[in-house]
């Protein structure tokens, strides 16, 4: 009886430890500008002196200006985390803007291992989705319009294509000061060094060659 219940604790606190590790914490004070110069090491920036603070430290700009479009996928990805604004620091949040090409720019299928991804549509016209973890597999996926939202919830796997002839302009909101991010096909093909061939092939079933040649590809960080 006491066993069962040390092991009830035990996935409570688990469960606990999960929900709090999923999001970044809630800040302490009033804000935490990022010091990237100190050599202390947190979950996240040490803050800077808060008399040295400036407004400046609170602004990005130049969110109105597309990005510069990778020619192979038609695409450009500018997010603005703690790293490009230090006063996001402790806060849980960014924001990015997404430009795609017409008749095809995409943005890979990814992962952002600390954020839910929040979308939203200004111009033209966007096929997006996101695939369920297991045993569902399940492709949530939806057109969209001008002023569509849609949301792409942390840890899955999701893509952004656009299907129309105009280019797509789009915002989206992360829920991380440092979403962090898991290109699919870089992150197998283009590991440093690479993971065995043989591991690989079995993995796609497909053989050695074409694993061979997949990993001899550049890789662009979005890919
Ligand atoms: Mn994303």
């Amino acid at each position: 009886m006491a066993s069962s219940y040390s092991l009830f604790l035990f996935t409570l606190f688990v469960c606990l430890s999960c929900h709090v590790i999923a999001f970044d914490p809630s800040p302490l004070q009033d804000f935490c500008v990022a010091d990237k110069n100190s050599k202390v090491f947190v979950n996240g920036y040490a803050c800077k002196d808060p008399d040295d603070v400036n407004p400046e430290d609170f602004l990005f700009s130049g969110l109105d200006k597309p990005g510069s479009i990778d020619p192979d996928l038609g695409s450009n990805v500018t997010i603005v985390d703690v790293h490009k604004l230090v006063g996001l620091n402790t806060l849980g949040l960014s924001v990015a803007r997404l430009d795609l090409s017409p008749n095809g720019g995409l943005v890979p299928p990814h992962i952002h291992p600390r954020a839910t991804e929040i979308l939203t549509i200004l111009q033209g016209t966007l096929y997006v989705g996101f695939v369920t973890s297991a045993p569902n597999y399940k492709l949530i996926a939806k057109v969209l319009n001008k002023g569509d939202v849609f949301v792409f919830p942390i840890g899955l796997i999701h893509f952004q294509y656009n299907i129309g002839r105009v280019p797509v302009v789009a915002f989206v909101g992360l829920s991380s000061q440092n979403p962090g991010v898991i290109p699919v096909a870089k992150t197998i093909f283009g590991s440093n060094p690479p993971i065995s061939d043989d591991a690989l092939a079995k993995t796609f079933k497909l053989d050695k060659d074409t694993i061979d040649r997949l990993q001899s590809e550049f890789w662009m960080a979005t890919n």
